[in-house]
C-alpha cells in the first residue's frame, strides 16, 4: 500500500452464520468484517467472526492505540467476533462503535450478547466498548471521509460510502431491494464508486421465496452497479449454505470473468 490508495482487505464476507468447512474454505466461511487502510490507517466495518482473524494479524504486527468501527446494524452475524479480538481482549486497543442507528439499540444488544449466561464476559462491563453516534456526513476518520445511507433490512441497518486518497468505496450489507425512497438514495449514495460490496445471498428466484427476509438478489446487485456508474463490484453476505462450487458457477454466470462484478472472498485484498 502506498500513501496514494485505498485498500479493503475482506475478513469475512458470509451471512447470518459461519460457514466453515472444505466445501467453503475457497470464498470463505467467516461473517461480515471489513478493515479498510489508507495513510497507515485502518477503518473496519463491522464485528462479524472475520474479526478474530484481523485482531490475530493486529497483534502479530502491533496493534494500534485506538481502532474505529463502523458497524452496519446490530444482528449477530455482524458482532459476533468482537469478543475474540485479540488486540481488545488484551487491553491494546481502544475499539469505539461508531453507528447511524439509535445508540442504544447498538448497547442493548451488545450487552445482550456479551453478558451471561450467554457468555462469561461482559462487554461493556470487563471491556469498555463505547458506542457512538456517527455524525452526520460526511464524517472524517483520519484520512477517510464517511457518508452514511439508510438501507432496507429487519430492525434497521446503515450501509457506508467511505472515500480517501481520492478514492470510493462503498460497503451494502444487509439491504433488500424494493423500497423505493431507499433505493433512490442508495443509487445516489454509491453513484460512480470505484467498489461497491453489495449484500445479495440469492438468484432472481430464491428471491422471490424469501421477500422480506431483509438481502437482495444477484440481479438486483448488477443492476444497482449498471445504474449508478459503479466501476467495480463484489457481492457479500453468501448464504450459508453456499458452497465454492455454487459461487463459482454464479460467478461464471454473471460474467466475473470481465472483473467488473464477482463474489467477495475472505483474504481478498484490493488497493483502489
Ligand atoms: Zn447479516
Ligand atoms: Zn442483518
Amino acid at each position: 500500500m502506498t500513501d496514494a490508495s485505498l485498500s479493503l482487505t475482506v475478513w469475512g464476507c458470509r451471512g447470518s452464520i459461519p460457514a466453515p468447512g472444505a466445501a467453503t474454505a475457497g470464498f470463505g466461511g467467516d461473517t461480515s468484517c471489513y478493515e479498510l487502510s489508507a495513510a497507515g490507517r485502518s477503518l473496519v466495518v463491522d464485528c462479524g467472526s472475520g474479526m478474530r482473524e484481523l485482531g490475530d494479524r493486529l497483534m502479530r504486527e502491533g496493534p494500534p492505540d485506538a481502532l474505529d468501527v463502523l458497524l452496519t446494524h446490530p444482528h449477530f452475524d455482524h458482532l459476533i467476533g468482537l469478543g475474540f479480538f485479540a488486540p481488545l481482549i488484551a487491553r491494546r486497543t481502544a475499539v469505539t462503535l461508531w453507528t447511524a442507528l439509535p445508540v442504544e439499540q447498538v448497547e442493548d444488544a451488545l450487552g445482550r450478547l456479551y453478558s451471561p449466561p450467554l457468555w462469561p464476559v461482559r462487554i461493556p462491563g470487563d471491556y469498555a466498548v463505547p458506542v457512538r453516534a456517527l455524525p452526520a456526513g460526511p464524517a472524517g476518520f483520519g484520512p477517510f471521509l464517511v457518508s452514511a445511507v439508510p438501507l432496507n433490512h429487519p430492525g434497521g441497518a446503515t450501509g457506508f460510502r467511505i472515500e480517501a486518497a481520492g478514492r470510493s468505496l462503498c460497503i451494502i450489507t444487509d439491504h433488500e431491494h424494493g423500497a423505493p425512497e431507499i433505493d433512490a438514495r442508495l443509487a445516489r449514495a454509491v453513484a460512480g464508486a470505484d467498489l461497491m460490496l453489495y449484500d445479495a445471498p440469492w438468484s432472481a428466484e430464491e428471491y422471490r421465496r424469501r421477500v422480506g427476509w431483509g438481502h437482495s438478489s444477484w440481479r438486483e446487485a448488477c443492476g444497482l452497479a449498471v445504474a449508478a456508474g459503479v466501476a467495480r463490484t463484489l457481492i457479500v453476505h453468501h448464504s450459508p449454505t453456499r458452497t465454492d462450487a455454487d459461487l463459482s458457477r454464479a460467478e461464471a454466470e454473471l460474467g466475473a470473468g470481465r472483473g467488473r462484478i464477482g463474489f467477495a472472498r475472505d483474504g481478498m485484498r484490493i488497493t483502489l
